[in-house]
């Protein structure tokens, strides 16, 4: 196996491109080039596309369910067993800390365990239709899905469009963020040493801006399930629309945090910064609004920047550390601007904010109070460590302002009010919530966003269910 997998793999196979421009990797805590992979071009998408249609049409489509749960299984067990050369690609080649990086790929094994579990429970009904007979339904495979997926957390979110679409008994072209291919392209390698087809899942890193069009508008290409930004998921969609083809779109976030003074308020205080900080806010469920009811605000702010400061913040190669590098220095400067639109505006910055000494896209994690809803910093995905804090009086007038925003992804409310909790979870416009907790992913439940946060629904049983089309037959008595 080579150490960086720098190549396309199509077919079962390790392939060069012949146009593509090659994408160079930058290790993000050191800033040093990391290696240089493979960039797909049209001619490749073409290919990668046919030959997972011919796979789907002479093999995997009609395989036995439990021949296909046998090598999903399979597939789980490799990554597990591959755990630790995953774990270090991704710290490598994003700069995620590595506790983070191998929870992650472990998260991947169990998306792959959940779906081959799924397959022997995944069925249809049926109907007692009027006219009697017998009528039934079947959740046929769809063929050709494209799963284009972000930097951010390449590894998991990459498992968990691959791992239902393939238990369902599709083929699968995956194309990962240009900054994050090198998880994607072990995993295709791996898949096949446990016993999946050559062709039946293909991973085609590249540019999404010079073959995005391509994939997504490919006439054998049945469902495009993307995650990444708002603006590019509008656009797949535009497209697909052309031929209905089906999408599932996991786009931006702006997600609140309510703090009521009747919770455990220092422990929400305590626990709230990684539901922000983690992987360097690079994360479309960073609970990144804070609303904390004003009796107990002073002393949340002076624990939330305690707890803030505490963060180990650093060398992503190193097992303590909580926060790394940003992904870019691209993804550095947008934050900074943020920040920099704030102190303009003469916000409080209560501590970060800065630059570290030394390499590496590293930016200490701020906390920004005294911040008005009109503001950039409020109102917009900043996706990097910042947060914003306010106060509030009315939980009314609280919940009006938490859903004055076109996002609606993710969550969290503190009460230990239940009745308060039962009826503040129901009026927040979100597809995910936790109450006590800052849990937004749970494999086996259902994963997306309502308004522009996105589509469709990842995880649990409602992805497999995004992964079929529902037919109906009926049979005369
Ligand atoms: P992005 O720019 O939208 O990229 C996401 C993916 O789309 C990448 O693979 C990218 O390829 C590809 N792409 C870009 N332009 C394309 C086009 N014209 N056609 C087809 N594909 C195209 O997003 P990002 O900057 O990587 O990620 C950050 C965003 O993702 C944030 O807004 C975040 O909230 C969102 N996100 C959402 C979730 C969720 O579950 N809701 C999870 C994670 C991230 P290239 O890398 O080659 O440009
Ligand atoms: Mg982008």
């Amino acid at each position: 196996m080579n150490p960086i997998p720098t190549k396309m793999f199509i077919n079962g196979q390790w392939r060069e491109v012949a146009g593509g421009k090659p994408i160079t990797l930058i290790n993000p805590a050191t800033e040093q080039p990391l290696a240089e992979v493979a960039g797909a071009d049209v001619l490749a998408v073409g290919e990668a596309v046919a030959s997972a249609h011919e796979a789907f049409l002479n093999g995997w489509r009609d395989l036995a369910p439990g021949k296909r749960a046998e090598i999903l299984y399979n597939v789980a067990r490799v990554i597990r067993e591959n755990l630790e050369g995953l774990a270090r690609l991704e710290c490598g080649n994003i700069g995620k800390p590595i506790s983070d990086a191998r929870d992650e790929i472990g998260l991947g094994a169990r998306v792959f365990e959940y779906y081959a579990g799924a397959i022997s429970k995944f069925g249809g009904q049926t109907i007692p239709v009027a006219r009697g007979g017998l009528d039934y339904t079947l959740r046929t495979p769809m063929g050709v899905v494209a799963a284009i997926v972000p930097w951010n957390f390449p590894f998991p979110i990459g498992c968990w469009k691959a791992a239902p679409a393939l238990a369902a008994g599709n083929c699968v072209v995956l194309k990962p963020a240009s900054l994050s291919p090198l998880t994607a392209l072990r995993l295709g390698e791996l898949a096949c040493q446990a016993g999946l087809p050559a062709g039946v899942l293909q991973v085609l890193p590249g540019s999404g801006q010079a073959m995005g069009d391509a994939l997504v508008t490919h006439p054998l290409v049945r469902k495009i399930s993307f995650t990444g930004s708002t603006t590019v998921g509008s656009r797949i969609m535009e497209l697909a629309a052309r031929d209905i083809k089906r999408v599932s779109l996991e786009l931006g976030g702006k997600s609140p945090n309510i703090v009521f003074a009747d919770a455990d308020w220092q422990r929400a205080a305590e626990t709230s910064p990684m539901s922000v900080f983690a992987n360097t806010g690079q994360d479309c469920c960073a609970r990144s609004r804070m609303f904390v009811e004003r009796a107990v605000y002073d002393r949340f702010v002076e624990l939330f920047v305690a707890a803030t400061k505490k963060l180990v913040v650093g060398d992503p190669t190193r097992p303590e550390t909580q926060v790394g590098p940003l992904v870019s220095a691209g993804q550095r400067a947008a934050v900074e601007e943020y920040l920099a639109d704030a102190r303009a505006l003469g916000r409080t910055v209560a501590t970060g904010g800065g630059r570290p000494a030394g390499p590496g896209y590293y930016l200490e994690p701020a906390v920004l109070v005294d911040v008005e809803t009109s503001d950039r910093c409020w109102r917009e995905e900043i996706f990097g460590p910042v947060v914003c804090i306010r106060p509030f009086d009315d939980e009314k007038a609280m919940l009006q302002e938490v859903n004055d925003s076109p996002y609606g992804l993710s969550g969290s409310l503190w009460t230990n009010d239940l009745r308060r909790a039962v009826r503040v979870a129901r009026q927040v416009e979100s597809g995910v919530l936790s109450v006590n907790s800052h849990s937004s992913v749970h494999v086996e439940a259902p994963f997306g966003g309502f308004k522009q946060s996105g589509l469709g629904r990842d995880l649990g049983m409602s992805a497999m269910e995004g992964y079929t089309e529902l037919k109906n037959i009926y049979v005369a008595e």
